[in-house]
């Protein structure tokens, strides 16, 4: 059995107030389960609010960014080390709000990659096609290169320690969700390519969609065989979403 990971994405959403609010209810409200991680990934200055809250519970944290660099003169950056002073599991590289807003190509998040995996976090790595690219029938192409410029860079190896998140750009916070059918034959072919390289570990490795997943679509694509969880925007907002959603991915 593949283990799945319901994980938050908090992006630049918070306070300290809605955090505890927030943080509260996810305790009250995910107990353990057989094969199935939490993770919330928070605003850098809430790291500190997040580990405070969570530290003995099921649910773990990360970061949604993480500098190439370990340490040195890069104003408004963060290392993994810094990450990991604060309990932090995760570290997202290569979202599309950071590929697309703030230029950071495939060479940069393979950087990011190996970052994280320096500092003993586990790296999620985002994946996914323009709607623009879609349409051109380029879904594959682009997912490829974007697997391969880190997989190139780290060694597949490194696949043990890491988990994928397939997320079509044309899905994310638009309220439009990959159908599950459309989920699962890029995460097929996601598999099947890192098989390629070393088919145990691509068995393995935990792959999540991403993309507009709310309490009512969430069943049906965690139901697809190789949807092995969530990475959850707007939804992981709202407690009761967030919660329903994990609840979704149980066995
Ligand atoms: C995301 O930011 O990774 C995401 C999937 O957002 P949303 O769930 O809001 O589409």
């Amino acid at each position: 059995m593949r283990a799945r990971l319901v994980a938050g994405n908090w992006k630049m959403h918070g306070s300290l107030v809605a955090n505890a609010r927030l943080l509260d209810a996810l305790k009250a409200g995910l107990k353990q389960a057989e094969g199935l991680g939490y993770a919330v990934c928070a605003p850098f200055p809430y790291l500190a609010q997040v580990s405070l809250a969570l530290s003995g519970s099921p649910i773990a944290w990360g970061a949604q960014n993480i500098s190439e660099h370990d340490s040195g003169a890069y104003t408004g950056e963060v290392s993994g080390a810094m990450l990991k002073e604060f309990g932090c599991r995760f570290a997202i590289v290569g979202h599309s709000e950071r590929r697309g807003l703030y230029g950071e190509d495939d060479g940069k998040v393979a950087a990011k990659f190996a970052a994280a995996r320096r500092a003993g976090l586990t790296p999620i790595l985002c994946v996914g096609e323009t709607l623009e690219q879609r349409e051109r029938g380029e879904t594959e192409n682009v997912v490829s290169r974007q697997l391969d410029a880190v997989l190139d860079a780290a060694g597949v190896a490194a696949l043990a320690n890491a988990v994928l998140a397939y997320e079509p750009v044309w899905a994310i916070g638009t309220g439009r969700n990959a159908t599950p059918q459309q989920a699962q034959v890029v995460h097929a072919f996601i598999r099947a390519r890192l098989a390629e390289r070393h088919r145990e570990l691509a068995q393995r490795v935990t792959i999540m969609y991403g993309g507009s997943v709310k309490p009512g679509n969430a069943r049906e694509l965690f139901a697809m065989p190789d949807v092995d969880g969530g990475l959850i925007g707007g939804a992981s907002l709202v407690a009761e979403d967030f919660i329903a959603i994990c609840a979704a991915a149980r066995r």
